[in-house]
């Protein structure tokens, strides 16, 4: 074969030298995404479709020519198919690709691969070749209708794929969007070759389609290797966001919807397409306003009214450029329904649990001055009454002062139980009991000791004026009158005194000494009186 090593040789060559690197970049990174296969065999056949084409640039006689040419046809029917297959998986709408559908896509560019290489039965293709008038080693094709029908094809596969990319780069996600615009890119300038080929703008018979790839490759290079377009891998935007149970809106400055998840849709209770719908009027049915932060992050509960009630918890991110510019805001929403039922369902279970609390502590209160405190009279017991007098007599021995004990009993009360009936006894206990409250101060010790026997202790109080005291009591109650039943009741009190310190230091020596008075008044006659002295 006579061969001719020219300029469009060379350059095509590089063409393919590049593509054949940047497939080999792919293969590196094929196992961290599954969009790099497509994408390696697109490469690969435009490497061979650029070395078809620099073969074709550099034989010289017509046949070769003619053969490499439609060698070309069979590059570029498979660049265009690949390069559909790769936007459909780049863009993750791989469920279109049924074997069915994939073994439709190739069946046009095989059947225009056919029809090239039969074109001397029909010249569908060319109708005749003519040579170069600058006398260049170029062909001048002469396109019959089957070119046209062949560049339809191209036309409309690449733009289906440009279609695809153009919505995935116009789409949410801002890290990938520098991607999908490389990608586009890539794609573009072929297309514009074979567009300037076909519409006559380049010198007679110079196809530059092939040539173009070039800087597709190169492109392609960049987004390998600086945008690692198979390291981020965009399929897992999908997987990630779209499996997510809490829900995703991406809005842009101006607040209008550039995505969201099936989540999110689900939360705001549509399934309409709301992307590029302004998120204030999307979520006014919530009746909240949001308030956006250009320079924090918000996070805030809100309590949604749909079918049931709803808690969603939201956050609001605002996004920024590499130049730190505003971009939009990342909304969050995440539905804490359950949890805040149990937070409800917790504090409920608290406070049921603190008015408890709160019973047991008044029956532990009641049940302490239950075991103080004598049921009959209200007065403290006899417990209480030793306890609280060890201690005054300490206090007492420290700051010097004296403490009187009265100790009384009523008289022959024996009797009136027996004559008026134990519920009388009763009611007279009880009126000696006010009695001695009526007559005692707060400082005062004023207890029931057992029985009809009651107790007195005075802090400060001397001997006299303790007798003094116990002689008003004396005669109050031998002046009442107790009412029971139509019945009046008279009856009398005796009493014994002792003093701190001078006739006992202890509670029992001093309650001694009372009782002996109180057993000498007793034999004195009753109703009176008596100390030791
Ligand atoms: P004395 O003048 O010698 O003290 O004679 P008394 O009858 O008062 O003394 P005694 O010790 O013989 O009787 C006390 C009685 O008090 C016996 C008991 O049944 C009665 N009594 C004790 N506690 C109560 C009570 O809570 N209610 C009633 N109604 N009677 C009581
Ligand atoms: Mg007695
Ligand atoms: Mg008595």
């Amino acid at each position: 074969m006579l061969f001719q090593y020219n300029l469009y040789f060379i350059f095509l060559s590089l063409t393919a030298i590049i593509s054949a690197i940047v497939a080999f970049g792919a293969w590196q990174r094929r196992k961290t995404s599954s969009v790099s296969k497509p994408f390696i065999l697109m490469m690969l056949a435009i490497a061979l479709y650029a070395m078809v084409a620099a073969m074709e640039a550099g034989a010289i006689a017509l046949k070769d020519k003619i053969f490499w040419s439609k060698l070309e046809y069979l590059g570029s029917g498979s660049v265009i198919t690949l390069f559909l297959i790769f936007a459909i998986h780049f863009t993750n709408k791989r469920p279109w690709l049924t074997s069915r559908n994939t073994v439709l896509l190739w069946i046009i560019p095989a059947l225009n691969v056919a029809m090239v290489a039969t074109n001397e039965w029909h010249n569908l293709i060319w109708h005749g070749f003519l040579p170069d008038p600058h006398k260049s080693n170029v062909v001048i094709y002469q396109h019959n209708i089957g070119f046209f029908w062949v560049m339809a094809c191209i036309y409309v596969y690449t733009l289906a794929g440009i279609l695809l990319l153009t919505k995935r780069a116009l789409l949410p996600s801002i890290l990938y969007r520098h991607q999908s615009c490389m990608v586009l890119a890539g794609a573009l300038i072929p297309l514009l070759g074979a567009s300037a080929y076909m519409l006559h703008l380049t010198p007679p018979g110079l196809n530059i389609t092939p040539m173009s790839f070039m800087l597709t490759g190169l492109i392609c290079a960049v987004n390998i290797f600086r945008f690692r377009m198979f390291d981020l891998v965009p399929v897992a935007r999908d997987i990630l966001i779209d499996s997510m149970s809490d829900g995703v809106l991406v809005l842009d400055v101006q607040n209008r919807i550039l995505d969201i998840n099936p989540a999110a849709q689900n939360l705001i209770g549509t399934t309409a397409h709301l992307i590029g719908q302004s998120a204030e009027q999307v979520l006014s049915k919530w009746q909240y306003n949001i308030t956006y932060h250009e320079y924090e992050c918000v996070n805030t509960e809100i309590l949604i009214d749909s079918a049931t009630l709803r808690y969603l918890e939201l956050q609001i991110t605002p996004l920024r450029d590499r130049r730190r510019q505003l971009t939009g805001y990342l909304l969050i929403l995440r539905d804490i329904t359950q949890r805040h039922q149990a937070e409800v369902e917790l504090r409920q279970a608290n406070e049921r649990l603190r008015l408890q609390v709160l019973e047991i502590e008044t029956l532990q209160a009641q049940l302490r001055e239950q075991a103080m405190q004598d049921g009959l009279t209200g007065l403290f017991n006899r417990r209480y009454f030793d306890s609280s007098l060890q201690r005054e007599l300490v206090r007492a021995a420290q700051e010097s002062y004296p403490v009187a004990v009265i100790l009384m009993d009523i008289d022959y009360f024996k009797k009136i139980n027996d004559t008026f009936g134990h519920q009388a006894g009763d009611r007279v206990l009880q009126v000696f009991a006010d009695l001695l409250r009526q007559y005692s101060r707060s400082t005062d010790i004023v207890c029931r000791y057992g029985g009809e026997e009651f107790v007195l202790a005075l802090p400060g109080i001397t001997l006299n004026n303790a007798f003094q005291r116990a002689e008003q009591i004396r005669l109050s109650f031998q002046a009442a009158r107790v009412k029971f039943a139509d019945k009046e009741i008279n009856t009398t009190v005796s009493g014994g005194i002792s003093v701190f310190p001078e006739q006992g230091k202890t509670s029992d020596e001093l309650l001694q000494v009372a009782d002996k008075a109180l057993y000498i008044a007793k034999a004195y006659g009753r109703n009176c009186i008596k100390c030791i002295r």
